[in-house]
């Protein structure tokens, strides 16, 4: 069955409600607004051996891509080719180790 999105800000506000309620916090006075975001069919690309060429290191797309900007370091799973939440860490501690 389908949730509407009622629902889900209702189970927001119980779950928040239940971890900082004590702590004065108040669902209806303190959210503005909830935004609900579905899981999209978006996934990062990782690379196969059947269809991607061997990259030179340092050359893949995803390295590439994500080289620093200035001041600017780029973290996300995308930047490391790999559909993960570990990728994604690894990304952000790279983009740190980058900004030195
Ligand atoms: C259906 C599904 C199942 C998955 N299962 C697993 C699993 O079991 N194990 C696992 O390790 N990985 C899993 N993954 C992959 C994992 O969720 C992702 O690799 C990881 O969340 C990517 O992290 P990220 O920080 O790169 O991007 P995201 O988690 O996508 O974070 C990007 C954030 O930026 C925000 N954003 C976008 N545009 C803007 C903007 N203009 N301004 C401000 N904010 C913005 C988005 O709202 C989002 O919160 C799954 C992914 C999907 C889709």
């Amino acid at each position: 069955m389908q949730r509407r999105n009622a629902e889900y800000e209702e189970g927001v506000k119980k779950q928040l409600t239940a971890m900082f309620g004590a702590n004065g916090f108040d669902a209806e006075r303190d959210i503005a607004a909830i935004t609900v975001n579905r899981w999209s069919h978006g996934y990062t690309y990782a690379y196969t051996q059947l269809f991607d060429p061997e990259w030179e290191e340092g050359q893949a797309p995803h390295e590439l891509g994500r080289k620093p900007l200035g001041r600017i370091s780029i973290a996300n799973a995308d930047a490391e080719a790999g559909a993960s939440l570990q990728a994604a860490i690894e990304a952000a501690a790279r983009a740190v180790r980058e900004l030195g």
